[in-house]
């Protein structure tokens, strides 16, 4: 199967002389895919890339139905939720005292917004019931289809193919998505084009400068070789925004540890711990309140800058 996945080489997107230095070599590890791959880094610029990688035509073998994010978004039609008294009070005072940053949004309030990657839609309901009028790109034609179900229009395919939308956009969003784009900067031009005079921009990403990534390296969890074909240091990403068209303004270092966790379980896995090691992979889809456990150690780490993602905002330069 592996010898149909045809990958090519690419130079740095920020147009610098080709001067690349070996950084790790991985594989997958989140579906057990074939392929090794390798990451490098432009010594000009400090952008690191997955080179060489599957082409645009050939990556959809690295995203099978089960992939994570499409299952993680689905909105249980179930009808409202009920919640009781003592929860109902409790929950402002909860989401005070614990800011996981990780869909951290500017203070802006309700227009029109796109989620670029979307999936089956969660964030998307979410934002609609707060009043905003939303919209989505989804590469998955099965998650795009989930959240077309709830309502919403969502372009299938690629951000690439994604027609011009009919009104600009107050907000742009984009979780854990810009490391997966071919053409990062083609993209994020293309959503400046699409976005109002100082209109805003939310994504995340994982943090290829952080203390997880230097310490685990090809088992890091957050790495999801070859599905990430950019990894951004904060400097990098300031580059690559601005040659599309986007001014950084602020950097939230998340502060979860359930990445740093599932890294440790790679690595027992591999030294044939393997049903604690599979625990601790496990451990970012079930921590619920492990969470807020955690919480004081990773607001620590992430006041450093050091805990494995970043959500960052941006304002559409002028
Ligand atoms: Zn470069």
């Amino acid at each position: 199967m592996i010898d149909s996945v045809h990958l090519e080489d690419v130079s740095c997107p920020l147009g610098c002389p080709k001067n690349d230095e070996f950084v790790l070599s991985g594989r997958d590890l989140l579906h057990d895919l074939p392929g090794t791959f390798t990451i490098v880094k432009c010594r000009t610029c400090g952008l690191m890339r997955t080179n060489p990688r599957p082409t645009q035509e050939t990556i959809g073998f690295y995203y099978p139905d089960d992939y994570g994010p499409y299952l993680g978004t689905r909105v249980q039609q179930t009808g409202p939720k009920q919640t009781s008294g003592i929860k109902k009070l409790l929950k402002p005072v909860v989401k005070r005292l614990f800011n996981f940053n990780t869909e951290a949004l500017p203070p802006l309030s309700p227009g029109r917004l796109l989620e670029v990657g979307c999936a089956s839609g969660a964030f998307l309901h979410r934002m609609a019931g707060q009043g905003w009028q939303v919209e989505g790109i989804e590469f998955s034609d099965k998650a795009a289809l989930a959240a077309t179900r709830l309502g919403y229009y969502v372009h299938a395919g690629p951000l690439e193919t994604a027609p011009e939308p009919r009104q600009p956009f107050d907000l742009i969003v984009g979780w854990m998505v810009l490391e997966h784009l071919h053409d990062p900067i083609g993209g994020l031009q293309k959503l400046c084009e699409w976005a109002k005079p100082g209109a805003c921009l939310a994504l995340s990403v994982p943090n290829a400068g952080s203390l997880e990534f230097r310490l685990f390296k090809e088992k890091l969890y957050a790495l999801h070789l070859p599905n990430h074909l950019y990894h951004f240091t904060p400097e990098t990403l300031r580059q690559v925004l601005e040659a599309g068209g986007w001014a950084l303004e602020n950097i939230h270092h998340q502060r979860l540890l359930s990445n740093l966790l599932a890294s440790t379980g790679y690595v027992l896995r591999d030294r044939g711990y393997t049903r604690l090691g599979q625990k601790l992979i496990d451990f970012p889809k079930r921590a619920g309140k492990w969470h807020f456990a955690l919480y004081p150690l990773a607001w620590l780490l992430s006041a450093f800058g050091q805990t494995g993602r970043m959500t960052i905002w941006a304002r559409k330069q002028a």
